[in-house]
């Protein structure tokens, strides 16, 4: 089920969107190119013929408006695939060009919006691989803008490990007395394990990040497959030849 940050402060919906055809598993941070208020922002978005949208803004004194919900796809990255999976953010910036900064305070709601983002549509975590594959995108891997600015695009690393960092702490300190099973060529072992939003996590205390289970052995050459009746991650080395 979709919906809207509660930590939106100012709300003025835009013309500009069309129904979802995908789940939201990404996020794309642009930058506004000036100083606007979420007023003047949504402002932008509300002429038809303007044909652009974005599902937030957050402006330099911290604010968050709402412009799209989040169960529309909004008109913001010039590419419909990326805004169909994809929240966008647009941030406003405190200085012009070349560096196009933002304030402290947008920087920091930013990163408050990007979690309780990843928190409701079960996004395990933030990735910023530089390529549309990561969950964090920008506008430039789309188009010949400048968007998000060199001053945002140097930090989407950052923003990433900030946002992990409140997702991990956001499922710490629950208790470690649920297990799951990790079967790993027939032989199994139990690891503590958390739910949220109906996926398996690895249990904080013994990760980094989030992980999901069934994402554990992703990068080994198994077989992997989850049971959810006996709660098991069955891993099996691939048979060769
Ligand atoms: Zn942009």
């Amino acid at each position: 089920m979709y919906s809207n940050s509660s930590l939106v402060t100012f709300r003025l919906l835009s013309p500009n969107f069309n129904p979802r055809n995908s789940d939201i598993d990404t996020i794309t941070i642009h930058h506004v190119a000036g100083n606007l208020s979420v007023q003047a922002i949504g402002n932008i978005f509300q002429p038809r013929e303007r044909q652009a949208s974005s599902n937030y803004g957050v402006d330099t004194d911290g604010n968050i408006g709402l412009y799209v919900e989040e169960k529309n796809r909004a008109w913001t990255s010039s590419n419909p695939q990326n805004d169909h999976r994809a929240v966008t953010i647009e941030v406003a910036n405190n200085s012009g060009a070349p560096n196009w900064t933002v304030s402290d305070k947008a920087y920091e709601a930013t990163i408050e919006l990007c979690t309780d983002i990843c928190i409701r549509n079960s996004i395990p975590c933030l990735t910023y691989t530089g390529t549309p594959d990561g969950s964090l995108t920008r506008h430039n891997m789309f188009s010949a803008t400048s968007c998000p600015g060199p001053f945002l695009q140097a930090r989407f690393p950052d923003i990433c490990n900030r946002v992990n960092e409140n997702l991990i702490n956001s499922i710490r300190g629950t208790d470690l007395d649920t297990f799951v099973n990790v079967s790993v060529n027939g032989v199994v072992s139990q690891i503590p394990a958390i739910n949220r939003n109906g996926f398996w996590y690895v249990h904080p205390e013994f990760a980094d990040r989030p992980v999901r289970l069934r994402n554990l052995f992703a990068t080994l050459d198994m077989d992997v497959s989850w049971n959810e009746q006996t709660r098991t991650v069955h891993a099996m080395t691939k048979a060769k030849g």
